[in-house]
């Protein structure tokens, strides 16, 4: 067990270096001693530095010590430096799981199946067969309760028997017990880093819960993270409400708003584009050409595939493209016993381009990746 991982600031150390190993992406520092704290238990790596290097990765050697990468070979003393803030909120992070765990726990007795965390909230997965708001609502407030009043996260080095008496046999069969104590709430084999009582921990609040097919991910935040995400939502809120001209706490009607103006729009898109089609269908069941090359601009989808099938089942042949950029959608159709050769026609196009897409002898469309201008001048030449 690692004697520095008892105390949580406990982020500075002088030792002396053992070995130097190039790696691939720099050099592995073995130390004699080591406060960094390596990745397990639900818990990230400490960051910092070592020699005012900074520490990159961190891992435990086969005989024991910690490994620190850093960019730059070193020998002799080691001054070693854990960021302080990071620790914290980890530290943070990893005690609220024990307090919130421990007390679902005993009070509804839901076993931890696992634990999560991430930049912005953390959570645990528990064996709740039912959960909802109120439940929610009195795991806070309890968990708050304790907050205040202060209690220590003991570390205790048990013996095997003293140990049996709180944790399952399986979580025993260390050489060394470590084990974290939070009043009569957890007792937990554990070797993380913790914050030394629970009022470090500022206050739990719980912000959702989700289904799962184990039980339910319930979803909290505290200390550090709290403040950073309350930080962080309240400025993103502040300023959609100068976007939106409103109170941050009204935004959501300016979006309702927003959205029926949309569907107005959208509703009256639809309805132009309509008009559109039955304008061109006309004008073109009008014209005297029997087969009509267009090429258009951006013609909305619907109303291109409309077109042409009123056009078709008015005994035209159609060889139309709209343009997109710098590229092209093509629909060639005809009646089926119109005398129009529309494979031979794609086939002269494939000469000049490339051609996405196919179809029926009496119906083909597609996509020109990247239109030439001589397209339209060569399906002009199939006109009649
Ligand atoms: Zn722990």
């Amino acid at each position: 067990m690692n004697k520095y991982y008892d105390d949580w600031h406990a982020t500075t150390l002088d030792t002396v270096i053992l070995s130097c190993e190039k790696a691939d992406n720099g050099y592995w520092i073995t130390t004699e001693e080591s406060n960094f704290y390596v990745k397990g238990g639900g818990m990230d790596s400490d960051k910092g530095t070592l020699n005012g290097f900074e520490v990159l990765d961190v891992r435990m050697t086969s005989d024991g010590h910690i490994a620190h990468l850093i960019q730059e070979p070193q020998t002799g003393n080691a001054h070693l430096e854990v960021d302080l803030y990071d620790r914290e909120m980890r530290c943070e992070i990893h005690s609220a799981q024990h307090l919130v765990c421990g007390y679902i726990n005993k009070k509804y007795h839901a076993k931890t199946i696992a634990f999560f965390n991430d930049d912005t909230e953390e959570g645990a997965e528990m064996g709740f067969t039912d959960l909802n708001e109120e439940i929610l609502a009195e795991i806070e407030n309890t968990c708050n309760a304790y907050i205040a009043e202060d209690l220590p996260l003991e570390i205790l080095y048990p013996t095997r028997e003293e140990a049996m008496r709180y944790a399952p046999e399986e979580k025993l069969e260390h050489d060394e017990l470590r084990a974290v104590k939070i009043g009569d709430i957890d007792y937990n084999m554990c070797a993380c880093v913790h914050v030394p009582s629970l009022r470090y921990l500022g206050m739990v609040k719980m912000t959702h819960f989700e289904k799962t097919t184990r039980g339910y991910k319930i979803f909290f935040v505290c200390g550090k993270q709290l403040n950073n995400l309350f930080e962080r939502q309240n400025r993103l809120l502040r300023n959609l409400g100068k976007h939106f001209s409103t109170h941050p706490l009204e935004i959501d009607k300016s979006v309702t708003h927003l959205e029926e103006e949309n569907r107005a729009h959208l509703s009256q898109i639809k309805h132009l584009e309509e008009e559109k089609c039955d304008h061109l269908a006309d004008k073109y069941l009008r014209d005297p050409r029997g087969i009509i090359a267009e090429e258009f601009v951006n013609l909305d989808n619907a109303v291109f595939s409309k077109l042409a099938a009123i056009l078709t089942s008015g005994g035209k042949t159609v060889l139309f493209l709209s343009r997109e950029g710098k590229g092209a959608r093509f629909i060639f159709a005809k009646p089926k016993d119109a005398p129009a050769d529309l494979t031979g026609i794609l086939k002269k196009v494939k000469e000049i381009t490339e051609v996405r897409g196919g179809g029926a002898p009496f119906r083909m469309q597609g996509s020109i990746p990247s239109c030439p201008d001589n397209v339209i001048a060569l399906l002009k030449e199939f006109e009649d």
